[in-house]
């Protein structure tokens, strides 16, 4: 199947759609992304991911090539084109086309490069994994030290994807420290004593969507929730774990370097959380 595409400006075929070999996103990995769910034909807490696009550019000195209206416009026409029932799309903004290679940043103007692509995935939210839970393995947090800012520099969180799958299990949860940062796509939680524990935001996690969303409807829920750091240890001994992400969704977590956590089953608050999330987001879809 092939999808259209948009890049900037046009839809094209995805084949027809060419980027050049000078792009800062190719050479320097210049250049930022969101990805926003798709259930129903609809858009998932896009407002979110708007606000997070428009300060991963500020926070590179990059303009905002669209006002959300735009970019909102974008989004439903590109689902539209594909027919994405379930499903992201996928945006991304790079500094452009300078025209050669040079560590400086182009000249004020230089045209930024605008791509969007849709990724369907039927049945998105009736995730097998979610009833199982995902295994993960911990390893070294080796990233640079801005992941607030959502750049497609992506290099290490693929290698420890890698070594997650070498493992046989789901994924990896980066430690730095002592303390968990983050999975490799997703924010990291534990619960202990009853309580909902999750990293604060600072430099050294991203801001997730999903996360400010499931960390307000589990207070609305009446869940007491703690932003600090934890430990490996006080994870792996904890009675229960999950990741979020805008493509995950609230996913259970089971296990961690082969200690099961709990009953070695999805605790009650991550499946909970999984399904107040979910209809909640499905009910603000735009
Ligand atoms: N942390 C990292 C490192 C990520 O790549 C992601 C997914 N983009 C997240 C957290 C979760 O963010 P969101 O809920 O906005 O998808």
């Amino acid at each position: 199947m092939s999808r259209i595409v948009h890049l900037n400006g046009d839809w094209l075929p995805e084949a027809e759609a060419k980027v050049s070999v000078f792009d800062r996103g190719f050479l320097m990995a210049d250049g930022v992304y969101e990805v926003t769910s798709v259930l129903g034909g609809k858009l998932i807490d896009f407002e979110g991911h708007c606000r997070r696009l428009d300060r991963s550019l500020r926070e590179l000195g990059m303009g905002n090539p669209h006002s959300d209206a735009e970019w909102l416009a974008l989004h439903r026409e590109i689902v539209a084109r594909n027919g994405v029932e379930d499903g992201m799309v996928y945006l991304q903004v790079t500094r452009g086309n300078p025209g050669d290679r040079d560590f400086a940043y182009p000249p004020e103007g230089t045209p930024q490069t605008v791509v969007l692509f849709t990724q369907s995935k039927p049945g998105l939210a009736d995730s097998p994994a979610a009833k199982t839970g995902w295994r993960v393995i911990s390893i070294p947090d080796q990233r640079w030290a801005r992941r607030d800012i959502k750049t497609v520099q992506l290099l290490y969180p693929s290698m420890a994807k890698m070594a997650a799958k070498a493992a046989g299990v789901d994924d990896a949860w980066f430690v730095e420290d002592g303390t968990v940062t983050e999975g490799t796509s997703n924010n990291a939680y534990i619960v202990a004593g009853g309580k909902i524990v999750t990293r604060q935001l600072g430099h050294d996690i991203l801001h997730g969507i999903t996360r400010a969303a499931v960390l307000r409807l589990a207070r609305e829920a009446q869940m007491e929730v703690v932003e600090r750091a934890f430990t490996l240890d006080e994870a792996k001994a904890a009675d229960e774990a999950f990741i979020t992400s805008a493509s995950a969704f609230v996913m259970p977590v089971v296990e961690i370097d082969g200690t099961a956590l709990g009953t070695g089953k999805p605790g009650p608050v991550a499946q909970r959380l999984r399904e107040i999330y979910i209809e909640e987001m499905r009910k603000a879809a735009v």
